[in-house]
């Protein structure tokens, strides 16, 4: 009898996003290769090979290792990721790494967005103001992240400024959203075309960094919000666990951005539903079912800069740590805590900590 070895899966970036699909991997079945740097935080749980991410040869070498490859980051060039055997596929990452080509997807599908305008150069940025309107946010088409990339304005005379402080690169110019809140739909399509939905969750902001994330919410639109992802997905021919982020303006749902990869607002799901994202990742990627997504309600609350030390949450036992083993540095997420919304002491302790849901 021959046995057959697991599938190989590669994933390109070492981080702690590909730390918890490795961590998911033997629910699954799957061992797990890391294309990153030595000391990436993956390390931990995966073999990690220093590669030069920005290297097409580097990588196309990495992928003859495994049997399929995935992302942990959107910021890999397109020119690296042609040709080669991964989910999602090159096109739906090369649209949401562009945030111009992720607005006019959104408008083609149909959603709603803030109002937008391409900036490549201060005269166009003002043409883009007077199309706007202030109060806008200059945005880098590539590459931001966390409120990175981003400055806002609130009178034309702030145009060379803003466009100096995002280094005069391609940019868009969007609209302020005197939003309700921000809520996020992670979903999952596997290769047969099946889907699955999360819960809508609630997503808590400071300095453009989520910091909470509460979940269910807003369960009004959660079809809506299932319809949109069942619309992109479809047209992007996706595989894999896809999150986008949305503003709430009453009844309405503006697309905000979109992540082809695991969320940081899903990382509740490793304890609040049936199926973690990370899981349902890999099953999608691997062509297995999707698992359940039924859930109970749940918080998780971001540790930037650093850990809480482990004999604070210690004492409620609810409180599931999750430490990504990096070393403390202001602004940098090191880890996060979930913890079931039921149990309201903790979720108190932990809002006195790491600051209240309303931000
Ligand atoms: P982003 O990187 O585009 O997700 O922006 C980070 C955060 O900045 C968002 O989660 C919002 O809290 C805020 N933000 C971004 N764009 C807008 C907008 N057009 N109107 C209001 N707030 C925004």
């Amino acid at each position: 009898m021959t046995t057959a070895r697991n599938p190989r899966v590669g994933i390109l970036g070492a981080g702690q996003l590909a730390l918890m699909l490795a961590e998911a991997a033997p629910i699954v079945g799957a061992d797990i290769l890391c294309a990153g740097r030595p000391g990436d935080c993956a390390e931990r749980v995966a073999p990690v090979l220093p590669v030069d991410l920005n290297n097409p040869h580097a990588v196309a070498e990495f992928s003859k290792s495994v049997d399929l490859l995935t992302i942990e980051s959107e910021n890999i060039d397109a020119h690296v990721l042609h040709g080669l055997p991964l989910y999602p596929n090159a096109r739906a990452i090369g649209t949401a790494q562009d945030r111009l080509l992720e607005k006019h997807f959104f408008v083609d599908c149909g959603l709603e967005v803030a109002p937008f305008a391409p900036v490549n150069d201060l005269v166009s940025l003002h043409a883009a103001i007077r199309e706007v309107g202030l109060p806008a946010i200059l945005k880098t088409r590539r590459l931001g992240y966390d409120g990175k990339g981003q400055v806002r304005l609130t009178h034309p005379d702030q145009a060379a400024d803003a466009r100096a402080a995002v280094g005069e690169v391609p940019c868009i110019l969007e609209g302020m959203v005197a939003f309700d809140t921000e809520v996020s739909l992670i979903a999952a399509r596997n290769r047969s075309g099946q889907l699955a939905f999360y819960p809508l969750t609630e997503n808590f902001h400071r300095d453009g960094i989520l910091r909470i994330s509460r979940a269910p919410s807003h369960p009004e639109l959660q079809s809506l919000a299932e319809q949109h992802l069942a619309h992109l997905l479809e047209r992007l021919e996706y595989i894999g666990v896809l999150a986008v982020e949305f503003f709430v303006r009453g009844t309405h749902l503006l697309a905000n951005e979109m992540a082809p990869r695991v969320h940081n607002s899903g990382h509740w799901t490793i304890e609040g539903s049936d199926t973690s994202q990370f899981e349902n990742h890999l099953r999608a990627i691997l062509g297995l079912p999707l698992g359940s997504t039924d859930s109970r309600p749940t918080l998780m609350f971001n540790c930037i800069g650093s850990m809480p030390p482990p004999e604070a949450t210690a004492a409620f036992p609810s409180i599931a740590r999750h430490d990504y083993g990096k070393s403390p540095r202001p602004g940098r997420k090191v880890g996060h805590l979930t913890v079931p919304a039921a149990d309201t002491a903790a979720v108190a302790f932990l809002e006195s900590l790491l600051g209240p849901p309303r931000l």
